[in-house]
């Protein structure tokens, strides 16, 4: 009987966690099930990349809850399961060692993974790819005796290796990428080379405009060849060329992918084609009132608010997803928040506020005459609260006042 299987959540990641909390929070006394593929029971990513990776942050500071509290809260976690096969019509999720899972409701928080290279030598030893904690304990080794260090991708996650190459490990970095600035897609052109400067001034070689070919070596990496016919020396190479969501079991069910962006279709609750099926975090293409499209975000804050939106969706309570996206990266010593969208591109220009050289600024993204996106950089005192005010209030916005540091971001729509 489909009214009496478990709310089933697919994916220990973030937002799976979550979803399974505010269940409980809710007042949901039936069964949960959380299957995760992971042996790790939920853990938070943003950390990896950073304080893990540098060595500052314990393991055990890493996971969304403690051990006991799935007991607690009577969550049967099945950690190192990987679900199937999804079967809609049955109501059920088929899981690896061939269990049949009934659900009356099911969660797919199953993120992404990694996009792999497909060139020459991709398979050696000490090509490292960045999503899982495990992934992390085996670079930290790789890296222990510095040495020669390239990066592939001048992402975020390309970057935070870099500049944790650099700072902890003190090895030589080189980081080859194919756009003319970092970041170029996120943040564009203009605030890429504030952070190309940035890892140029703590000894970073950027290699911009550039496309790795291949990599060399036996059985472990010893170099990387670039499509300018470089070679350049590696012993241990770090591939974070973004992502891809995690949606087969959605797409061999029959439920709708997004062409644009890769995700699984879902509305304003988080809800797919299918009434009992539901998907949040990097998964999901969900559609933003704000920026008039379905977008799909990769981001710490999506799962988070994600995840338990779903789940309140799951229990059948009237919501509808809003959250701007917000993202937040450290690197030496720049720390920031982001908050906002925009398409490659799709703005018209940057306004800058505050002392960009001396990294204590903000900087918003303006389409026609509205803020779209906004960012603070070592600037802690607001957070991003002003910034989304200035996005949700989708009006004309006067740039000279927008660039004055002594008017107060509140002041500066046009009346
Ligand atoms: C190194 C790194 C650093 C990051 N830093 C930042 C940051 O600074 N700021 C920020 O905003 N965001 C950051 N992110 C992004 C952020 O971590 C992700 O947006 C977030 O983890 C998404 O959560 P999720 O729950 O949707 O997916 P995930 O965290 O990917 O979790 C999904 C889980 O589901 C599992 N799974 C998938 N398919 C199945 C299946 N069929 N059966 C069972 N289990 C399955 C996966 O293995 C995984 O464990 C970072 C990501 C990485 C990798």
């Amino acid at each position: 009987m489909v009214s009496d299987n478990p709310y089933v959540i697919v994916g220990g990641g973030l937002a799976g966690a979550k979803a399974a909390e505010t269940l409980r929070e809710e007042g949901f006394e039936g069964r949960v099930v959380l299957v995760g593929d992971e042996r790790d029971r939920p853990y938070e990513r943003p950390p990896l990349s950073k304080g893990y990776l540098l060595g500052d942050d314990e393991r055990s500071s890493i996971f969304v809850h403690e051990e006991s509290w799935y007991a607690e809260k009577s969550i049967d976690l099945r950690t190192g399961t990987r679900a199937v096969r999804l079967d809609r019509d049955a109501h059920e999720v088929e899981l690896d060692g061939g269990e049949r899972l009934g659900y009356a409701k099911l969660l797919l928080a199953t993120g992404a993974s990694p996009r792999r290279l497909k060139i020459e030598g991709n398979q050696l030893d000490g090509v490292n790819y960045v999503r899982r904690v495990g992934h992390i304990d085996r670079l930290r080794e790789s890296l222990a005796g510095g040495g020669r260090v390239v990066v592939v991708g001048a992402g975020w996650i390309g970057l935070e290796a870099a500049a944790a190459a650099r700072t902890k490990y003190d090895a030589e970095v080189t980081v080859v990428e194919p756009q003319p600035t970092p970041l170029h897609a996120a943040l564009g052109p203009e605030l890429g080379s504030v952070f190309g400067d940035l890892h140029r001034k703590h000894g970073v070689d950027l290699r911009l405009g550039t496309g790795v070919t291949g990599f060399t070596g036996t059985d472990k990496v010893t170099g990387v060849t670039t499509d300018d016919g470089t070679e350049l020396p590696a012993d241990v190479v770090i591939v974070g060329i973004g992502a891809r969501p995690n949606t087969e079991l959605a797409e061999e069910a029959g439920l709708g992918l997004d062409g644009d962006n890769g995700g699984v279709i879902v509305d304003s609750q988080l809800r797919t084609q299918d009434p009992d099926v539901f998907v949040a975090g990097d998964a999901a293409s969900f559609p933003s009132a704000r920026y008039g499209r379905r977008i799909r975000v990769e981001h710490w804050a999506n799962a988070l608010n994600g995840g338990p939106l779903a789940a309140r969706a799951m229990l059948g309570q009237d919501v509808t997803y809003t959250d701007l996206p917000y993202f937040f990266t450290d690197q030496y010593d720049l720390g920031m928040e982001f908050t906002g969208w925009f398409a490659p591109g799709g703005y018209d220009q940057v306004v800058l506020r505050g002392d960009v050289d001396g990294l204590a600024f903000y900087s918003f993204w303006v389409a026609g005459d509205r803020v779209v996106a906004g960012m603070h950089v070592n600037l802690w005192d607001d957070g991003v609260g002003p910034i989304q005010e200035l996005i949700h209030a989708e009006q004309p916005v006067d740039t000279a006042r927008l660039a004055d540091a002594s008017v107060p971001l509140a002041e500066t729509l046009k009346s």
